[in-house]
C-alpha cells in the first residue's frame, strides 16, 4: 500500500463514508454538473446515515462527535470526487445555533436537523456594497412590535434553495451609535418557508462551479422576535466564532480534493505511454507530483492542530486561517499538476478534472480570500500594523 492509501486513526469513519461515497460515482457527479442540478440522492443519503448530524450532541439525536470527525467526513467526500460545497453548511451553521442559541431554539430546531427533517444550510453575511468589510454592512433589522423587520441585500449566499434555515447577519444598531464598529450586529435564524416571497427574493447567480448560490433581497421581511440568536448587537462575535469551523472543515475538503487531484495524475502517470515510456518515468512529470503530494501533507499537519485546538475549546483562529490558506493553495497546485500531467485529456468533462479543478479553485476566495488571512497574520500573530 502507497502513503496515500495508508490506514490512520479515522479508518472507521472513512471506510464508511468510503463506501457510501461509492454508491455515487464520477459519472453521477459530472452528470449533476452538466445539469447544474443539486445532489439531491447523494445528500439524503448522507442525511439518512446521520453523518451531517455528525457534530450534534447525542442528547439532540446526533452523535456528538468532535470537528476533527466532521473534517474526515468532509475530506472524505471530496477525496471520493464529490463535492461537500453541497452540504458542509450544516456542519458549521448547526454549531453557531448550538454555541449560542437558547435552550428553546436548540430544543426547538436541533432534533429535526439531527432527524434529517430540517437543513440549515445556508448563512447570509456577504454584501454586495461591502464585501469583505462585514462590519458595514447595511441590511438592518428593526425591532417592532414584538418581531424584528429586515431590509437590505445580501449576494453569494449558499443553497438557499435547499436549506429549510438561513442564519442571517444584520445590523441592529446604526454604525454611527456604537463604539466598536464590530458592535451592533445580530444573527437571526430564518425560516425560508416564512420568509420566500413574504419579504425575501432569492435570485441565483449562475457562476463558474455548480454551486448554488444567489442574491437575496430582503422588503420588509418579519421575523420572529424569539428567533434572534444570542444576545442583541453580539451577532459578529457569534459569526466569527463559527468561521474558525467553517475554515477548518473547508481545509479537510482543499485537503480531500489535493489527494484526488495526487492520486489521479500518479496513475495516470504510470498508465500512459509517449515515446515508448510511462510519461511518469520522466522527472519533468513524476517531481510536480511529488511537490504537490509534500505540500498536501503538510497542510494536513496543520488541519489536523486545528481540529485538536477546536475540539480542545482552544483559541484556534490561527491555525484554522493557515490551515485553510495552506491547504487551499496545495489543492489548486495539486489540481494544476493533474491537468498537466493529463495533457489534452485534462480538459475533457469525461475525466472530471477540469471539475474538480473550478471546485477546487474557490476556496482560495471563499470563504476567506487569500489577502485577507494574510493580513490576519500580520496584524494578529506578527504584530504588524493593520492595513486598512
Ligand atoms: C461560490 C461562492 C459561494 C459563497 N457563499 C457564501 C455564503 O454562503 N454566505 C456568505 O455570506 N458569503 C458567501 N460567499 C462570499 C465570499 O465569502 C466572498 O466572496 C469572499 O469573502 C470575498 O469577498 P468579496 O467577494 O466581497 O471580495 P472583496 O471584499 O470585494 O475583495 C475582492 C478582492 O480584493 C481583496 N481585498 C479586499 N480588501 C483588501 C485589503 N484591504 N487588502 C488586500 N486585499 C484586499 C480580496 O482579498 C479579494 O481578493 C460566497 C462566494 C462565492 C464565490
Amino acid at each position: 500500500m502507497s502513503t496515500l492509501n495508508a490506514p490512520d486513526q479515522h479508518q472507521d469513519i472513512r471506510d464508511a463514508v468510503r463506501s457510501l461515497c461509492a454508491e455515487f460515482p464520477d459519472e453521477y457527479f459530472r452528470k449533476i454538473d452538466e445539469q447544474r442540478g443539486y445532489p439531491e440522492a447523494f445528500v439524503d443519503a448522507l442525511i439518512g446515515a446521520g453523518w451531517l448530524s455528525a457534530m450534534i450532541p447525542e442528547e439532540y439525536g446526533g452523535s456528538g462527535l468532535g470537528l476533527t470527525a466532521a473534517s474526515v467526513i468532509m475530506e472524505e467526500i471530496n477525496r471520493s470526487g464529490g463535492n461537500s460545497g453541497a452540504v458542509h453548511g450544516q456542519m458549521y451553521n448547526m454549531g453557531t445555533l448550538l454555541r449560542n442559541g437558547s435552550k428553546a431554539q436548540k430544543e426547538k430546531y436541533l432534533p429535526d436537523i439531527a432527524a434529517g427533517k430540517l437543513r440549515i444550510q445556508s448563512m447570509a453575511v456577504t454584501e454586495p456594497t461591502t464585501g469583505t468589510d462585514t462590519t458595514k454592512i447595511k441590511t438592518v433589522a428593526v425591532k417592532k412590535d414584538g418581531r424584528y423587520v429586515v431590509n437590505g441585500q445580501k449576494v453569494w449566499i449558499s443553497r438557499v434553495q435547499h436549506s429549510d434555515l438561513m442564519i442571517l447577519l444584520a445590523r441592529t444598531t446604526p454604525l454611527a451609535e456604537v463604539k466598536k464598529k464590530s458592535e451592533g450586529m445580530s444573527i437571526f435564524i430564518v425560516e425560508l418557508k416564512d420568509a420566500v416571497g413574504k419579504g425575501l427574493t432569492v435570485r441565483p447567480i449562475p457562476n463558474l462551479v455548480n454551486h448554488e448560490t444567489n442574491e437575496l433581497f430582503f422588503d420588509n421581511l418579519e421575523i420572529p422576535e424569539e428567533n434572534l440568536i444570542g444576545e442583541e448587537g453580539k451577532g459578529f462575535k457569534y459569526i466569527l466564532d463559527g468561521l474558525n469551523a467553517e475554515r477548518t472543515l473547508i481545509a479537510a475538503e482543499c485537503i480531500g480534493d489535493g489527494y484526488w487531484f495526487i492520486e489521479r495524475a500518479a496513475r495516470y502517470a504510470n498508465e500512459r505511454i509517449v515515446f515508448d515510456r510511462p510519461i511518469g518515468k520522466n522527472q519533468g512529470v513524476q517531481f510536480p507530483i511529488a511537490d504537490a503530494f509534500i505540500e498536501i501533507e503538510a497542510a494536513n499537519l496543520m488541519r489536523f492542530k486545528a481540529c485538536e485546538l477546536f475540539d480542545a475549546h482552544q483559541p484556534c483562529g490561527a491555525q484554522a486561517n493557515m490551515a485553510k490558506y495552506l491547504a487551499a493553495k496545495a489543492s489548486w497546485e495539486a489540481a494544476n499538476v493533474c491537468m498537466q500531467t493529463h495533457g489534452g485529456f485534462g480538459f475533457a468533462n469525461e475525466y472530471d478534472i477540469e471539475r474538480k479543478f473550478r471546485e477546487t479553485r474557490l476556496y482560495q476566495v471563499a470563504p476567506i480570500s487569500t489577502n485577507l488571512i494574510f493580513s490576519y497574520v500580520a496584524e494578529h500573530l506578527l504584530g504588524l500594523p493593520r492595513s486598512f
